[in-house]
């Protein structure tokens, strides 16, 4: 609460990083990147974008992290999309009380190109949060592991309010 009492809203922030593996699909963004040399490794699906989402979600309402939620403890998740960690993510934190406002999702990495899919990419995690997801892309000019293309990363960050 604000010193006027009026509520304030809750920012959270996320992070994901996979490695690239050949021959594995790559989903990223919710969406299936067909024609990739190389998809993300990992026992889940490897979407960094989706999974730094959760993260940031769980971060703005003080829920933990996508590994207290989903991770090896809860083998019910396993293997599951990144889509629908997000949207139980997403049902997780609007259980506890909050309404989303918006999540913002930086995708860095030299492939995929997110630009060329940025609606379709959009709108596929829009549905799973319900709520407006904008997804950017990035690149680190050739340097640490996604400018060599060791693998993908994703920033994410969330605005909630509390009931
Ligand atoms: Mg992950």
């Amino acid at each position: 609460m604000a010193s006027d009492g009026a509520p304030l809203p809750l920012v959270g922030i996320g992070t994901d990083v996979h490695a690239f593996e050949e021959g594995r699909e790559l989903w990223c963004a919710g969406l299936l990147w067909e024609g990739e040399r190389y998809g993300l490794a990992g026992h889940s699906d490897g979407d960094v974008a989706a999974h730094a989402a959760c993260d940031a979600l769980f971060s703005a309402a003080g829920l933990g992290d996508l590994g207290a939620h989903f991770g090896t403890g809860r083998p019910e998740w396993s293997g599951a999309s990144g889509v629908t960690l997000l949207a139980e993510a997403a049902r997780i934190v609007r259980a506890d009380g909050c309404r989303i406002g918006n999540v913002a999702i930086q995708v860095i990495g030299v492939r995929p190109k997110i630009g060329k899919r940025r609606d379709e990419a959009q709108s596929a995690l829009s549905a799973a949060v319900g709520a407006p997801v904008s997804v950017s892309g990035t690149t680190t000019d050739g340097l640490g592991l996604t400018g060599r293309g060791e693998g993908l990363a994703a920033l994410a960050t969330a605005l909630l309010s509390r009931r």
